[in-house]
């Protein structure tokens, strides 16, 4: 599996975008292309592929996603008017990134939870 992607250079800044969070497991930045209001990425620091590469080594840093996603909600202001957490995985799941990365939406209401293509884009 590859080390790098290009949220690997993102945390490690040798792509320029602004850190809203970092520790020694987790980043967190702006997603380049926001389709809401308030559209923030939530990363381990090491490259896990996808959901399906999650081991149990990986449960402290998965729950810090959501810490992480928690705090950031609050400093965005949207913690009490609502927010979503998604976590793509696979071509179904519309994963584009394979690094994996919690998307913070809010700051505006999201609708219903899904919102399904008309026709299966595998036709
Ligand atoms: P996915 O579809 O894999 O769940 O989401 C990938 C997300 O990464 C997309 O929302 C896309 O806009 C975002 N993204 C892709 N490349 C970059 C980048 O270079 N910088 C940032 N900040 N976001 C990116």
């Amino acid at each position: 599996m590859s080390e790098e992607t290009i949220f690997s250079k993102i945390i490690r800044q040798e792509i320029p975008a602004p850190l809203l969070y970092q520790d020694e497991l987790v980043s967190a930045f702006r997603d380049i292309s926001p389709r809401v209001s308030s559209h923030i990425l939530i990363v381990p620091n090491k490259v896990i592929a996808t959901i399906n590469d999650v081991t149990v080594d990986d449960e402290l840093t998965m729950g810090r996603m959501i810490s992480v996603a928690k705090k950031l909600a609050k400093e965005e202001g949207i913690d009490e008017t609502g927010y979503r957490l998604i976590i793509n995985c696979n071509e179904d799941g519309g994963q584009e990134v394979f690094h994996i990365h919690m998307h913070l939406l809010g700051g505006q209401y999201l609708g219903p939870m899904l919102c399904l293509p008309t026709l299966s884009k595998k036709g």
